[in-house]
């Protein structure tokens, strides 16, 4: 048995083989709490674990390119650290020694962060966002910043500017988007947790296509000070984790009043930790029939149904619910997200950050720099995105477009209210199908723009939303069940979550990939 001093200077320099097989088969099989317990107890060292996702990195991202930007000697050093606070006795924080990636639309200073566009190319914050600050304050190891679609503007990852990532499950298919490196990253068991955002899915969507849990909070509920923003009214930090109970601990660690976010909820946090596990019965599920109808894959809508039939057998009550304007949810998000995406993508204009045009015409006068600036810089779905949140915002479209979006947005928020009334969590599939091939939806964004219909009204409606691995469908393509509760709920939502997980014939299920380092 190689020692932990051995494992450490194998997985830097000249390993005997075995050792190395040894070492990255650990890692697979870790969890964010037993890696927290081992490494406090003083079994592995911080050190160790974040050689050992580095080296999974480095024998993985070539095919997944899950990462836009590795941050080795960062993360060693900051595994250090934490290994020397351990060795003087000092008491160490909730993620200790977790290897945790983070989507590039969090910044993280001192390494680059440019939500996978062209225009923050080299951009490097000189501070941390909230949630980052709070991880590292938790003794959680950065190890890279994920790919992602650019500004979170997707649902494939294609339309990031540094190339998709590939599904670990199938590498010819997507991993979902926007937070598509961040879910790889996880499924491939690179990192046993990580962040993403989500303002319409993307945390919940990619969650379900890679087979990892993922956990859109309340809107509010985690600071999004130092988030690149996309639509302000959506946008949500959220964790992912190859289980329950990894995502709760995140949670816990990145939940909180933030006075630099004024949106930030001033409520406490719960011990959501405590609410995996808790027990289920009496619990109430609605299954709301307008989301097992249309595109949805008969594959996936029968591997959730079978979901929900194991919670009754738990003890929770199932009834149907009525949710009547969840049509509208894909136009309402789509005026609204682009119009805030209109204004907050403005900022980008070749002055203080990133990109600035020179070449042509650039240089004749501020207003020819920012245009170059800005035609350069974005990728086509960006611009299409901005032209159009334009246009629902300018004078004799604003009434037709924006203001009818915000109404529809009250009846959507309505309908939840109405069905908690009667349920405390809704359930229902997070995507209507598994992991489509790369390039099978490029050239039509309505079609891609659908594969958030099961995601989008919660987000429109700020409520809390996880996806968890359910039954495969045939081919072998994870599928996720979506777990939706009342604003401030998550620990009804994780309960829930956990009671089903323990059930779930997908838990102890990895990508080929994964188990091929
Ligand atoms: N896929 C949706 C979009 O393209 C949602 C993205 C997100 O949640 N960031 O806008």
């Amino acid at each position: 048995m190689p020692s932990e001093r051995d494992v450490m200077r194998d997985a830097t320099g000249t390993p005997p083989a075995e050792n190395v097989v040894e070492t990255l088969t650990q890692t697979v099989t870790q969890t964010v709490p037993q890696t927290v317990t081992q490494v406090q107890a003083g079994e592995v060292t911080a050190e160790s674990v974040t050689q050992r996702s580095l080296a999974r990195i480095a024998a993985l991202d070539g095919e997944v390119n899950a990462f836009l930007h590795v941050a080795r000697d960062q993360a060693l050093a900051q595994a250090r650290a934490i290994d020397q606070k351990r060795a003087r006795g000092e008491p160490l924080g909730k993620l200790s020694g977790v290897a945790i990636a983070i989507k590039d639309a969090l910044c993280t200073r001192g390494l680059p962060s440019t939500a996978a566009s062209k225009i923050l190319a080299g951009y490097e914050p000189p501070y941390d966002a909230t949630v980052v600050a709070r991880l590292r304050a938790a003794d959680a190891v950065i190890v890279g910043k994920t790919n992602m679609d650019e500004f979170a503007m997707g649902s494939s990852s294609e339309n990031s500017a540094f190339g998709p990532t590939h599904n670990p499950w199938d590498l010819t298919r997507t991993p979902g988007g926007s937070s598509a490196g961040s879910a790889a990253a996880v499924s491939a068991r690179m990192v046993s947790c990580s962040l993403g955002s989500d303002t319409g899915g993307s945390i919940r969507q990619p969650a379900a296509l890679t087979g990892t849990v993922g956990l859109k909070p309340t809107y509010g509920r985690v600071s999004r000070y130092g988030l690149i923003a996309f639509a302000s009214s959506l946008d949500q930090v959220g964790p992912f984790a190859t289980d329950v109970r990894g995502a709760a601990r995140v949670l816990g660690v990145i939940a909180g009043h933030d006075p630099n976010d004024a949106t930030s909820l001033d409520a406490p946090v719960d011990d959501y930790e405590a609410a995996c596990g808790r027990s289920v019965r009496g619990l109430r599920i609605g299954v709301p029939d307008e989301y097992f109808s249309g595109g949805l894959d008969p594959e996936v809508a029968s591997s959730v149904r079978h979901a929900i039939d194991a919670l009754r057998d738990e003890g929770c009550v199932v009834k149907a619910v009525q949710l009547p304007h969840t049509r509208f949810a894909v136009a309402t998000y789509y005026v609204l997200a682009n119009a805030e995406a209109s204004s907050n993508l403005a900022r980008f204009d070749g002055v203080r950050y990133g990109l600035r045009a020179r070449e042509g015409n650039a240089g004749r006068d501020l207003r020819a720099m920012y245009g170059a600036t800005r035609d350069a810089g974005f990728g086509a779905e960006v611009k299409r995105r901005i032209l159009l949140g334009t246009f629902v915002l300018s004078a004799g479209h604003y009434d037709a477009y924006y203001l009818k979006a915000q109404q529809v947005r009250t009846l959507i928020r309505r309908d939840f209210e109405r069905a908690f009334e009667e349920v405390d969590v809704i359930c229902s599939p997070a995507s209507p199908t598994p992991a489509f091939r790369l390039g099978e939806k490029t050239d039509d964004p309505l079609a891609m723009y659908l594969s958030d219909v099961y995601t989008l009204p919660a987000s429109l409606a700020g409520l809390p939303a996880i996806s968890v691995p359910c039954e495969p469908v045939h081919s072998g393509l994870p599928v996720g069940l979506q777990i939706m509760a009342r604003a401030l709920e998550e620990s009804t939502m994780l309960a829930v979550a956990s009671a089903w997980e323990a059930r779930s014939p997908a838990r102890d299920l990895l990508p080929p990939l994964a188990g091929r380092a």
